[in-house]
């Protein structure tokens, strides 16, 4: 891939840049100005068999799996290396291709990869098995093997620490990938290709196949050659990649959608809290799974937090992702700002009472739309219920302890949820009652490679980070050898 802003991506198959079988190329587009920047190639079904089959090979010929956990991870440390020397030029791709402001790229999306590359080289050391006392006249131990070949499937929010999450345990674990990114946002992707190039990973053991979700993500969903698929995105698309998992009975890791609250306690510490609650729906331009875009807030503070965030949100600097002082880029796309207002539409029809923002924002023709706080919503309605993924927090008031929690836990999702307070008994008392795959206390959006994440209801199953997140790529095999 060329690496100025001409952008001419290409596949990456078997240790080796092609074109796509068709000729076909699409489109990479600069959220910030909404400019076309270049093209990348778009695989189809072909393609797909291609990487498909050469990892594959790869796994069969045992060049990365064969290798001790030692020679893997001293591999993955390699990577960690090369994205940190290699930092600036993923930081100007990722936010050219996502809109990301440049401060956010660097301390969270290329550190985080870091570390997980770095957490994963030390997991790779740690795969073993255990002898087990049974009766019998033997001598019983488990293996963990690696799967084999995992379609990764990522969204556009977070693509390269998204595809890390799921690249990094695998080879650790010894596996061999196919990793399909969202086609509006490649570039990482192709990126880390030539790093894992340069660190030693053999040909075939990653593959970057660009495309289309309904067809390469469908067909790498649907190949016969494909052992686990490891997927990210919207719940919708989820469920079809769950079923074709289920139809092939392969594993499958599910990392969907979410809609999260954060409750605020009448004894909370209000003046921390306001820095997470903005942190919480303005992150990654509220493109966060893990956002917390619902507001629930003890009846006697609701109007006193409704104003500070009111005229807090209305300060925060919205801009060209490239300014180091831009706290809020340009959403991915033209479409996401399409949602997010039919969304605000339809709270100010349903009595929503919009206290700052509201309004889609003329900037240098890019896909900017104004941090918005929307208060007096109904439980019930859509803008509540639904996962908008864009900067618009909603804000509730509650009255018990009961109810703030069958509020928070009154959507379809559960990937992640939060509170404030200063009584501790009620921290414990409140997260072991929300129904949701991590739940933060006084802040929000903490997150390390050792910490497990995930969702529970139609936010997923499965976790990513954390030793679990090891062993979601590999099988245990009970070894049971005969001693008479
Ligand atoms: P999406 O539309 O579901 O797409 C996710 C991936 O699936 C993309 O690579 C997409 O490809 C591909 N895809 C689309 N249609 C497909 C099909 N028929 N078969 C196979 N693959 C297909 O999600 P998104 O809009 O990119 O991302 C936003 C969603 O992801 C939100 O719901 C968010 O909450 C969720 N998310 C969850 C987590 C988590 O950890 N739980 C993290 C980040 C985001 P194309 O884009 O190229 O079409």
């Amino acid at each position: 891939m060329s690496t100025n802003d001409n952008i001419d991506g290409q596949l990456y198959i078997d240790g080796k840049w092609r074109n796509s079988a068709s000729g076909s190329r699409s489109d990479v587009v600069d959220p910030s100005t909404g400019r076309v920047i270049g093209t990348v190639a778009e695989a189809d079904r072909t393609d797909v068999d291609d990487a498909v089959t050469a990892a594959r090979a790869a796994f069969t010929g045992a060049e990365w799996g064969g290798r001790s956990g030692r020679e893997r991870a001293r591999i993955l440390l390699r990577i960690a290396d090369l994205v940190r020397e290699n930092a600036d030029e993923l930081v100007r791709l990722e936010s050219l291709d996502v809109g990301k402001p440049v401060t956010l790229c660097r301390s969270v999306d290329v550190s985080t990869t870091i570390e997980q590359y770095e957490y994963c080289a030390a997991l790779a050391q740690t795969i073993d098995g255990a002898t087990r006392r049974t009766p019998l006249p033997a001598f019983a131990y488990t293996r963990r093997d690696p799967l084999g070949v995992v379609a990764a499937i990522t969204p556009f929010n977070f693509p390269l620490i998204l595809s890390t999450s799921k690249i990094a345990p695998a080879l650790a674990a010894g596996n061999v990938i196919v990793h399909k990114p969202a086609e509006e946002t490649p570039l990482s992707a192709l990126f880390m290709a030539t790093l894992f190039e340069r660190a030693g990973v053999p040909a075939g053991v990653v593959n970057v196949v660009t495309g289309s979700g309904p067809v390469v993500g469908a067909a790498l969903l649907e190949h016969p050659g494909v052992d686990k698929i490891a997927f990210t995105g919207s719940t919708e698309i989820g469920r079809r990649a769950a079923s074709a998992a289920g139809a092939a009975l392969k594993p499958v890791t599910m990392e969907l959608g979410g809609n999260a609250a954060q409750i605020v306690f009448a004894d909370a510490d209000v003046d921390k809290a306001i820095g997470a609650i903005i942190k919480g729906f303005v992150f990654n331009t509220g493109q966060f799974c893990m956002g917390g875009p619902r507001l629930l807030v003890a009846r006697p503070l609701y109007e006193t937090v409704v104003g500070i965030l009111a005229e807090a949100v209305a300060g925060v600097r919205v801009g060209d992702p490239r300014d180091p002082a831009t706290v809020v880029g340009p959403m991915a796309a033209q479409r996401h700002v399409a949602k997010v207002e039919e969304y605000v539409a339809l709270a100010r029809r349903e009595g929503g009472r919009v206290v700052c923002g509201g309004e889609r924002l003329d900037l240098d023709g890019g896909y900017y739309y104004q941090p918005t706080v929307i208060a007096d919503l109904a439980d019930d309605s859509r803008v509540v219920q639904e996962e908008i993924f864009g900067p618009v927090l909603t804000v509730q008031a509650f009255d018990t302890e009961d109810e703030a929690i069958a509020l928070a836990n009154g959507t379809r999702y559960g990937l992640a949820s939060g509170l404030h307070t200063t009584d501790l008994a009620r921290a414990h008392r409140v997260a072991d009652k929300l129904q949701a795959g991590i739940v933060w206390v006084n802040d929000w959006a903490m997150l390390d490679p050792a910490m497990p994440f995930g969702g529970v209801k139609d936010s997923g199953f499965g976790r990513e980070y954390g030793p679990e997140a090891l062993a979601s790529y590999t099988k245990v095999k009970s070894v049971v050898i005969a001693l008479d």
